[in-house]
């Protein structure tokens, strides 16, 4: 089976089109999604409806409890606090209740998916570094683990040992992993391109895809929302 895995879509939906797209073309066989649908960018409804249509598979991130108010923005910084804010007045009732209902994690057997890290799933710490990914293996028990929330494509070994393939990168069953897929909406690594894996389970293997998309609409559509400037700036930088 190959299962595309997407994460922080954060309601861009010429990315997210643009995945799907993508998707369709290799013909996958499931979706699971990190979560992060909503925060940031002008179509949260729009990538709400997508992301339903597509999979009954998604873990909730911090944007998408914050805005159906299950988590405190106090935390979040400024820019993130005023998208959160504007997100909650153009979303309707049934988005906000399906925002609030979606699972912090979901098991299937040796892989696990969640949206930041296993050690409190509600509290939304990062795996950025290696030692950070050490830390986390002690809290599952899982072969793989799938997380978003730092935006940048990663895998991890057990050493904390930063493996991000060209193309394919082959597990050792006997070994354990942390696969970040990377960010759809709001990539974090540099480059502009939205950002999604392929989990092959009969190979065991994950592909890191990147997909073109009209980063120009996006950003236009971010400027006349009137959300935060910054916003429309960062995703033409991959940042
Ligand atoms: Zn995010």
């Amino acid at each position: 089976m190959r299962i595309g895995i997407i994460s922080d879509i954060h309601g861009n939906l010429e990315a997210l089109q643009a995945v799907v797209a993508k998707i369709d073309e290799l013909n996958l066989d499931k979706i699971v999604c990190l979560g992060d649908i909503v925060g940031y960018g002008a179509d949260p409804s729009e990538c709400i409806k997508i992301v339903k249509s597509i999979t009954s598979n998604t873990v909730a991130g911090n944007h998408d409890y914050a805005v159906g108010g299950l988590t405190s923005i106090n935390y979040f910084a400024p820019v993130a606090r005023e998208a959160v804010e504007w997100t909650r007045t153009v979303l309707n009732s049934s988005e906000l209740a399906f925002l609030r209902f979606l699972p912090l994690t979901i098991n299937w057997g040796a892989v696990l998916f969640l949206h930041s890290s296993p050690d409190s799933p509600d509290m939304w710490n990062y795996i950025l570094t290696g030692s950070d990914a050490i830390v986390q293996f002690r809290f599952f028990k899982e072969s793989v683990l799938f997380v978003g929330h730092t935006h940048v494509p990663a895998i991890w070994n057990e050493e904390g040992k930063y493996l991000y393939p060209a193309e394919v990168y082959r597990m050792d069953p006997r070994k354990r992993y942390i696969v970040n897929p990377g960010s759809v909406g709001q990539p974090r690594d540099g480059i502009e391109d939205a950002s999604f894996v392929v989990f092959n389970t009969d190979k065991w293997s994950i592909e890191m895809v990147r997909v073109k998309y009209d980063v120009e609409t996006a950003s236009q559509k971010i400027k006349q929302a009137e959300l935060p400037i910054i916003l429309a700036e960062r995703i033409k930088h991959g940042q």
